[in-house]
């Protein structure tokens, strides 16, 4: 299987997006096709082997829209270029939509008032006549009308023209089909009377609506355009992170060159207040470096050689060289770049139902438009005349196809999850896709692993007993050292530390094995060493109380004859105890799962207020664990490491890693928490519970909407109280129904976490 993203010209709307989804899953060897509105790209997955691009567009361009290969390296290869050309070609089409508006709305807005003012001096009595001829100022309407729908309108008559040729409609079509049947209705009463009088047709033209509507429609395109360009502002930030050029040692000499140019083992120099350009280690020299654009973690970090250092962070008063370790599309802003992009266009399983809807929105209007026409002309005119009846048709039909708006609905749901995930961005909480967050906002449970994640994960070598006498505890700690010099356990590096300070020489081993959960053993000379944790019935008066003490003891064996044991200490993460207590403020469960025994499990979870233990589980029961908890219907977020904790990740509902910043894209995680800061855990709960409740709003207001206004277009109030709408406010109402949704997405960006 494979994954290709490409962009989409000439999409517009929901029912556009349901177009290209339908036609491209029928094409043979896709598996799966998601078609984002919002960020105007098709992810296709499909079968090993070629999937041409012309034969994809072949089937697409029948119905007006073209598939564009997406670099995805736009920001990937970090080629500053690219993100800047992409931006400046959607300005110049805003541009071009605000020189429509320009026009388009002043007209719009003057005939609006004449309207208003004829339809006042009508039913109020106290308001004048208009001091205009009305057939003077049905002409010069007509003149206008022609200029708006021919010209200003144009998309929407492509819409038709569209629909004629390849029975797909879209929201363009409704308009178009509204606006030139009143259009054309109009002049055909006023240009020829012998048709007039043949349809008994009323004097009223409807001229001046199809000028307000396409006015009113155009303008809401417009501010919908300008507000989804705001929903993508948070990329636009990271990839504004990139340093454009980097100073680097070539040959003797310092040489300024763009950092495309920049390659792997190229020595570069960071003077103080630069930003680094690519990702390495210092090789040279010491300072301290602004961090917060990458990791979330306000205060600037030390650093000295040796240290890595990541592209896109600022330094600060020091100075110093480092090698380039990972340059281009490799760099971990480049990789939290493409995650953020792949997740912001990643669909989240509520929107299903507004797709099923948007698929079939727009033949379903168009329905509903003819039906309501046909029942003016019939029911209504039996009641009212056909005179009567016929013009109330004609406005009831442009009404619903002017008021119908899928756009709404196809926002409802991306906008929110750009900005959401934009946002996660910021705080350094990386979102893989929008499933994730949406799953993390209904969880119950979170689960946190202990080592490393509740605890600083490096612990100390506190205590060392000898159990006899003649060994003395310095030999010891050599002894086990020299065992665990080949692990990669905290535990076993803590244990490796405390000999290096005594620097105590660790001799050689053979036959080295890591017992996972356990220990480790390997032989010296003709003896086995042991270093593992005590078993239930080797937990000694002296062992308890070590562990009571949240120590975690460790037994160093030789040939099976227990010699002593060591305790080491880790410490609680100074925020863990107000991170769980943010947790216990949203109304989670709070549960600590670990490999470490109970009694020092349980000593950690006391100091930091977690409810629950689950203590010496290994590694491979952690998954299990979790799926017993998800059997009595609990919704889990698991959050680890990432790397020894992957299978409980994975099962779990939202898995959530968190990273030490150099590995931001781990696999089996949803989430990745950059810095490992655990009070993220619960700001990433508060912007999934956010942005689901705007996608929730966005949904229920798009529904509604539509639900009350295209019987109201349609004349249904008109036989209870003779109310009926004019298209001029079914024209306003869809303008603002799609700005609406966008707009409250945008809400999201103030949102503190
Ligand atoms: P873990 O699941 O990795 O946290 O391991 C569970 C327990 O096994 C630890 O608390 C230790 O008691 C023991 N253990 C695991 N690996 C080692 C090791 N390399 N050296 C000593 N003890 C270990």
């Amino acid at each position: 299987m494979s994954t290709e993203i490409y962009s989409v010209k000439g999409m517009h709307c929901a029912s556009c997006a349901a177009i290209i989804q339908k036609k491209l899953s029928k094409v043979e060897g896709i598996k799966e096709v998601n078609v984002n509105l919002a960020t105007e790209t098709a992810q296709l997955e499909f079968d090993n082997g070629n999937l041409k691009l012309e034969v994809l567009n072949q089937i697409i361009n029948n119905y007006g829209y073209s598939l564009e290969i997406e670099e995805p390296p736009s920001a990937a290869s970090l080629s500053v270029a690219d993100s800047v050309a992409k931006r400046a070609e959607k300005e110049r089409e805003l541009h071009a939509q605000l020189k429509k508006v320009q026009f388009a709305l002043p007209v719009a807005l003057l005939v609006f008032f004449l309207m208003m003012w004829d339809i006042g001096s009508m039913f109020s009595g106290i308001i004048p006549h208009l001091p205009l001829s009305m057939e003077l100022l049905n002409i010069f309407f007509m003149l206008l009308s022609t200029w708006m729908v021919f010209r200003t309108g144009a998309p929407f008559l492509h819409g038709i023209v569209m629909f004629i040729r390849s029975g797909a409609a879209s929201m363009d079509t409704l308009i178009g089909i509204g606006t030139l049947s009143a259009y054309l209705y109009s002049a055909v009463i006023t240009l020829i009377p012998s048709a007039k009088a043949f349809l008994h047709a009323p004097d009223s033209t409807y001229f001046d609506v199809t000028i307000v509507v396409i006015g009113f429609v155009l303008l809401g395109k417009y501010l919908e355009a300008r507000s989804k360009m705001k929903t993508g502002e948070a990329i636009e930030k990271l990839i504004g992170l990139q340093a454009k050029s980097a100073l680097v040692l070539r040959m003797g000499k310092e040489l300024e060159i763009p950092v495309q140019q920049v390659k792997k083992g190229d020595v570069v120099i960071i003077k103080p207040g630069a930003k680094i350009p690519v990702d390495g280690t210092i090789n040279e020299g010491y300072s301290t470096i602004d961090e917060s654009m990458v990791s979330g973690e306000s205060l600037p970090v030390d650093k000295k050689i040796g240290d890595p250092v990541v592209g896109g962070t600022i330094n600060k008063q020091g100075s110093f060289t480092f090698t380039a370790s990972h340059v281009g599309a490799d760099t971990i802003l480049a990789r939290i770049i493409r995650m953020v992009e792949d997740a912001q266009g990643s669909k989240a399983p509520i929107q299903n139902i507004a797709d099923k809807i948007a698929g079939v929105f727009v033949p379903v209007v168009l329905v509903l438009a003819a039906a309501t026409f046909v029942i003016w002309l019939t029911v209504g005119s039996s009641l009212l005349g056909f005179s009567v009846a016929l013009s109330y048709g004609i406005m009831g039909m442009v009404g619903i196809l002017v008021i119908a708006c899928p756009c709404a609905l196809g926002l409802a749901t991306p906008t929110a999850i750009i900005v959401g995930i934009g946002k996660g961005a910021e705080y350094g909480i990386l979102i893989r896709n929008a499933e994730s967050l949406e799953k993390l906002s209904s969880v119950d449970t979170v689960i946190f692993d202990k080592t490393g994640t509740i605890t600083t994960g490096n612990p100390q070598v506190s205590d060392i007993i000898s159990l006899e006498k003649e060994r003395s505890t310095t030999s010891l700690l050599q002894l086990a050292a020299t065992i665990e010099n080949r692990s990669e356990h905290p535990l076993a590096q803590a244990i490796v530390e405390a000999a290096k300070k005594q620097q105590l020489t660790l001799g050689e081993i053979t036959d080295f094995r890591a017992l996972e959960g356990i220990g480790v053993s390997a032989r010296i000379g003709n003896t086995t060493v042991t270093v593992r944790k005590p078993l239930e019935s080797e937990k000694t008066m002296a062992v308890k109380k070590l562990q009571e003490e949240g120590k975690t003891v460790v037994l160093i064996e030789e040939d099976g004859t227990c010699r002593g044991l060591i305790a080491l200490s880790d410490t609680v993460k100074k925020e863990a105890r107000e991170a769980v207590a943010a947790l216990h403020r949203k109304g989670l469960k709070v549960i600590m799962l670990t490999g470490d025994n109970l009694l020092a499990a349980n000593f950690m979870a006391r100091q930091v207020g977690i409810d629950e233990v689950m203590a010496e589980v290994l590694p491979q029961e952690k998954a299990e664990k979790i799926k017993e908890l998800q059997r009595v219907g609990r919704k889990v977020v698991m959050a680890g490491d990432g790397i020894n904790d992957a299978p409980a990740l994975a099962q779990a509902d939202v898995g959530i890693a968190m990273a030490t910043g150099t590995d931001v894209a781990i696999e089996s995680a949803g989430i990745t928490l950059l810095k490992g800061d655990i009070n993220k855990v619960a700001q990433a709960i508060t912007l999934s519970r956010a942005t689901m409740r705007v996608i929730r709003q966005n949904l229920f207001w798009a529904f509604i909407y539509n639900i009350i206004g295209i019987p109201l277009a349609a004349g249904a109030l008109f036989p209870l109280w003779g109310i009926f709408l004019n298209p001029v406010f079914s024209g306003l109402a869809m303008a603002g129904s799609s700005v609406s949704v966008v707009s409250n997405s945008l809400r999201l960006k103030g949102k503190k976490l």
